[in-house]
């Protein structure tokens, strides 16, 4: 008899659901037998502006020393990155995606016995690198959908040795203000982890969204996670980065993989950063996109969860499956979020004016057939 290799994994493990990405066009395309350039998809909140021109000329300027190892130390990017945020390169520890990140700090901080305290509703990624590593995720109840930092503070006990913040949060897009972040961070014991991912922050300028490198100076048991792969728009390249204490970099440095960020990623990065037009180009889109999508729901009579992310979570009060199956049958592509304990919702990203547009026409064709 063979061997069950289930059985012989950590039982956390065992225990873990696979991470469901949004359905990728092509998959759709294949299915439906239909032409993938008529398809919507609006499911992984990816930057509808297709890469930056500057982006694309220094990928194939880098093109040729595919035969080499990337800098493992990410020298150059770490550089820009320093000197665009004014703190120290040996702060920054670079990701394969934020994600890469998040899994980091979970080794090295967490193990069976121990505890990582996140929000209901919350990235679906803590509550997996949490469980992976053995240790316990303490998902506290959500307030309004969002973070009750509070109740967060008080989940808190002995083995507690993470608190992820998401703000906004994916798939809610909720969010919390400078005060309430400053009221928690000197409320939070200090040996307590504070991983605060702000993967959506630069298209929430100048609001009321806390800048997280703000207070890194006061909390040095703060960690801010960022990312390329959305207002950027480098998404399929993987490249994130953490801005921390140096000592924590340190740590995180030392479990890495030495070289999880690929030279193109890396060039990319550096490029994406010089790209200011582009930044701000992502931003309106997403304003604008944001508002278009709103004033359809509203004709549309549906209600929603205000997001400053670029995605928002649509209510259908009903079970919102059906209603996933016949957009998919009109070639647009939208996030279930059932699996994050949101049945009767639906989280779109917001797209260009166009795609925007062809989801409104097929969401309007669905609901009106009842
Ligand atoms: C999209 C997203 C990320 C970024 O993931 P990458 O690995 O950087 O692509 C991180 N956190 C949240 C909350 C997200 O929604």
């Amino acid at each position: 008899m063979s061997c069950d290799f289930l059985a012989q994994a950590l039982p956390g493990v065992q225990k873990l659901s696979p991470y469901v990405p949004g359905k990728p066009v092509d998959e759709l395309a294949r299915e439906l037998d239909l032409d993938p350039a008529r398809i919507v998809k609006l499911a992984s909140n990816e930057n509808p502006l297709g890469p930056s021109l500057k982006v694309i000329e220094a990928i194939q300027a880098e093109l040729k020393e595919l035969t080499r190892y990337p800098d493992g130390n990410g020298f150059e990017l770490k550089r820009a990155l320093a000197e665009h945020y004014g703190i120290q390169a040996s702060q920054i520890t670079l990701g394969n995606g934020s994600n890469d990140i998040l899994e980091l700090v979970a080794r090295a901080y967490l193990a069976p016995g121990l505890n990582a305290v996140f929000s209901q509703y919350a990235f679906a990624v803590y509550p997996l690198v949490t469980q992976a590593i053995g240790a316990e995720g303490r998902a506290v109840p959500a307030k309004s959908w969002g973070h009750d930092l509070d109740a967060m503070l008080g989940a808190i006990d002995q083995s507690t040795r993470i608190v992820f913040l998401a703000n906004p949060n994916n798939p809610t897009g909720t969010w919390f203000g400078p005060e309430a972040l400053a009221k928690f961070l000197q409320a939070v014991p200090e040996h307590i982890l504070v991983v605060l991912d702000e993967a959506y922050i630069e298209y929430a300028e100048g609001n009321d969204l806390p800048d997280g490198m703000a207070y890194l100076a006061a909390h040095p048991n703060l960690l801010i996670s960022r990312t390329f792969s959305k207002a950027y728009g480098l998404a399929s390249l993987r490249v994130g980065y953490a801005i921390s204490s140096v000592t924590i970099a340190d740590v995180l440095n030392r479990v890495r993989q030495p070289f999880n960020v690929n030279s193109l990623a890396l060039a990319a990065a550096r490029a994406a950063m010089s790209d200011t037009d582009y930044l701000i180009q992502s931003r309106h889109a997403n304003d604008h996109g944001m508002a278009q999508l709103e004033e359809g729901f509203r004709k549309l009579g549906l209600s929603w969860i205000p997001s400053k992310g670029n995605f928002i979570a649509v209510d259908f009060a009903q079970e919102a499956a059906p209603i996933y199956q016949a957009l998919l049958q009109q070639g647009v592509i939208v996030r279930p979020v059932a699996g994050y304990g949101l049945p009767t919702f639906l989280r779109i990203s917001i797209g260009t004016a166009e795609e925007n547009t062809l989801c409104l026409e097929a969401l309007a064709k669905v609901l009106s057939r009842g």
